[in-house]
């Protein structure tokens, strides 16, 4: 098959980026301690029944009197009734966030952002590669895939956390994997009854088979530097630059690129992002600390 070099670009935007929609937490699931997964639903009928996502993308949730947030939207894109965020407590919002209990009222707007390329990859093989709470953004994309299972090959997901607590949706692995995910997962530091790997999520990946190379994707989102060292073995086992697809995070105000926050290089996280094709930003993620 031939490579397709096409990038799913950011999405057009059908809805007034500004408005902050009313939204209800519907379940509220503590995944560990200083992270949970937040269900949302919206208070107005209309707006629940127009409302639809792609994969990859992110919500700015907004806390009236303290602030907004960039959430990645961790849901099923095809029952966008429901909007799962999985937070991870880091300052003002998410703090506040936490303090919320199931039927409290916060603001939504959104989506914004590019999306994974799971068009782009019908047909070939399907390598995701998660780091911790990285792996809420690729939850989409799991969900989409194993949707329509027998428009791709092999749909393989490394997952790799700190210690076996740290490992989101456990009660979802048995459910992928009976839907053809080959799944495993690794943890930098076992415990007392864990019975399966310790080390780096990259081991998995030198250890993997990889058949088909040219005709394989690779989606990736974790730690930068996780997604550093996971490109560099993707590309050791012949991926090109354009089969790879990382997201990226960086400090976001107004998610429509007018701040000037989230600039990366000469792209805005915001519009061109956060999903990203390597090629277009392998000379930025060279740079410490931009
Ligand atoms: C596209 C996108 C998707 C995201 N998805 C998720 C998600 O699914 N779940 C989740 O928990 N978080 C996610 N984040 C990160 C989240 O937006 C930040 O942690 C946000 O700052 C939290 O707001 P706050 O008011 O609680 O913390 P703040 O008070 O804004 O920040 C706390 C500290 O983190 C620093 N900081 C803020 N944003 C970032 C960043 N992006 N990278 C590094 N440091 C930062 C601040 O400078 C400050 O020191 C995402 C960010 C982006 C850009």
């Amino acid at each position: 098959m031939p490579h397709r070099t096409v990038t799913p670009g950011p999405a057009a935007l059908t809805h007034d980026p500004w408005l902050s929609h009313s939204v209800r937490i519907e379940r509220l699931v503590e995944e560990m301690p200083g992270v949970a997964t937040y269900d949302l639903v919206f208070d107005d009928p209309a707006t629940a029944a127009a409302y639809t996502y792609q994969p990859g993308q992110f919500n700015m949730l907004y806390l009236p009197g303290v602030g907004e947030a960039a959430i990645s939207i961790s849901g099923d894109p095809g029952e966008p009734g429901h909007i799962p965020h999985t937070v991870r407590e880091a300052g003002n919002v998410t703090h506040a966030l936490a303090e919320l209990k199931i039927g409290a009222s916060l603001g939504l707007r959104g989506p914004f952002g590019s999306a994974w390329p799971v068009d782009v990859c019908i047909g070939g093989d399907v390598l995701l590669v998660a780091g911790g709470i990285g792996l809420a953004p690729l939850r989409p994309v799991i969900y989409a895939l194993l949707r329509n299972r027998d428009q791709y090959g092999d749909i393989t997901l490394l997952y790799g956390a700190r210690s076996p607590e740290g490992l989101l949706y456990a009660d979802e692995y048995t459910d992928w994997r009976s839907k053809g995910l080959d799944f495993q997962t690794t943890v930098d530091r076992g415990t007392a009854g864990w019975k399966g790997n310790v080390g780096v999520v990259t081991e998995l990946l030198n250890r993997m088979s990889l058949p088909r190379p040219e005709q394989t994707w690779l989606m990736s989102c974790g730690p930068e530097v996780m997604m550093w060292y996971t490109i560099q073995a993707a590309l050791a086992r012949e991926l090109s630059r354009e089969q790879i697809y990382v997201s990226l995070e960086r400090n976001m105000n107004c998610a429509v690129g007018l701040c000037g926050h989230c600039q990366f290089g000469p792209e805005f996280v915001c519009l061109d992002g956060p999903v990203f094709r390597y090629d277009r930003v392998e000379s930025m993620m060279k740079v410490h600390d931009l």
